[in-house]
């Protein structure tokens, strides 16, 4: 039998030292270690009787992850990671002031095949596991020099269909007694799968959570995320209440700006009209060209639809974000394998 540890709670740590005969609160050191301190080497334990290091030696395994290339330009830098299964993923970091915000990937590929998005076309390869996830994380952490104060979900995947090791990931960054992100710092972005972001709020999951709306009407998101046609717009709007009731802040939407498709004068109304009065939070998303037939509108298209907007805003808040990175195809919606 081999274990990877990286990725195991430390419950199923301590199932592991109780199966092999070790004291429980053996699992409690190796916990610390991986995550805590973040090592990668076995051999850096150094608190661990002889016997329990040649099981680790012998039977475990720690990193689920290995370099493969890394593209800096300016203040980001994007990470191109093998898995042990030869597949392929990347992972973005951003500085900016005294933020450094991580973009990590739940899958590889994805299915819900958004007509804009890079990942999309790849199509769905596999499920990152819990240590496939982490190992993004804590690669970054042990490179980068500034602290890490943000972790978005926003890498390569779905990650609502790959609910349990995503929040287990979640849970493990989140961890007092491990890496001690606070759930404010952890947002979790889903193209709307309802269920799921049912089953979120239902659990009372502290993280934040985005929506990606991209449209104000089903007939456009039906064509640029055909998912729409199962979980459509009133859908994704109707869980802004429950979720509301929960968290200290409000849920947030993200809406890609794309020209020609969803950011007319009428868009900027409807887009008004629907967040009237939610308490929720708009991100607007000027569109990263990638290549397809999709643009990034001009800045007069963009500063029109935001003015609009502005002048309509009641109850909710409206940020517009420049995707850092774009340079480097780092920025949302950019990452896709061209290796
Ligand atoms: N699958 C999840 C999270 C990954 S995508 C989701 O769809 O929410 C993260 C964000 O990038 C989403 O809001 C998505 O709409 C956006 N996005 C995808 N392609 C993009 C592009 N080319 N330019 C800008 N944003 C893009
Ligand atoms: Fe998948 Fe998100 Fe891209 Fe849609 S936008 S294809 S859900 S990664």
């Amino acid at each position: 039998m081999h274990y990877i540890l990286k990725g195991m709670s430390l419950i199923e740590l301590q199932n592991l030292m109780i199966d092999q005969g070790y004291p429980k609160y053996r699992a409690n050191q190796i916990y610390n270690w991986l995550y805590k301190k973040s090592i990668t080497n076995i051999n850096s334990i150094n608190n661990l009787p002889i016997d329990l290091k040649n099981f680790i030696n012998h039977s475990c395994s720690i990193n689920t992850l290995e370099l493969s290339k890394e593209n800096k330009s300016s203040n980001t830098i994007k990470f191109l990671f093998k898995t042990k299964s030869n597949d392929y993923i990347e992972s973005v970091s951003m500085i900016e002031n005294d933020r450094h915000t991580i973009c990590i990937s739940s899958q590889v590929g994805c299915s819900v095949d958004c007509d804009f998005c890079a990942t999309g076309k790849m199509g769905f390869k596999k499920n990152l596991s819990i240590g496939e996830i982490i190992d993004q994380l804590l690669f970054i952490k042990n490179t980068v020099l500034t602290p890490i104060t943000n972790i978005v979900f926003m890498g390569m995947g779905e990650p609502f269909l790959n609910y349990n090791n995503v929040i287990q990931a979640a849970h493990l960054m989140n961890d007092k007694e491990g890496l001690n992100y606070s759930y404010k710092r952890i947002t979790i972005s889903t193209s709307g799968i309802v269920p799921k972001i049912n089953q979120f709020i239902h659990d009372k999951l502290k993280y934040n959570l985005a929506i990606s709306l991209n449209a104000t009407d089903n007939k456009t998101r039906d064509k640029i995320m055909p998912i729409n046609k199962k979980w459509p717009i009133e859908s994704l709007i109707d869980c802004s209440s429950k979720y509301n009731k929960l968290h200290r802040t409000g849920l947030t939407f993200e809406y890609v700006l794309i020209d020609s498709i969803n950011d007319s004068i009428k868009d900027a109304e409807r887009l008004s009209a629907i967040f009237k009065n939610t308490g929720c939070k708009l991100n607007i998303i000027p569109f990263n060209e990638i290549g397809n037939e999709y643009n990034r509108p001009s800045s007069q298209r963009i500063d029109r639809f935001t003015q609009v907007l502005n002048k309509n805003k009641k109850g909710f808040t409206l940020l517009v974000r420049w995707s850092k990175g774009t340079a480097i195809n780092a920025g949302c919606g950019q990452l896709a394998i061209e290796y």
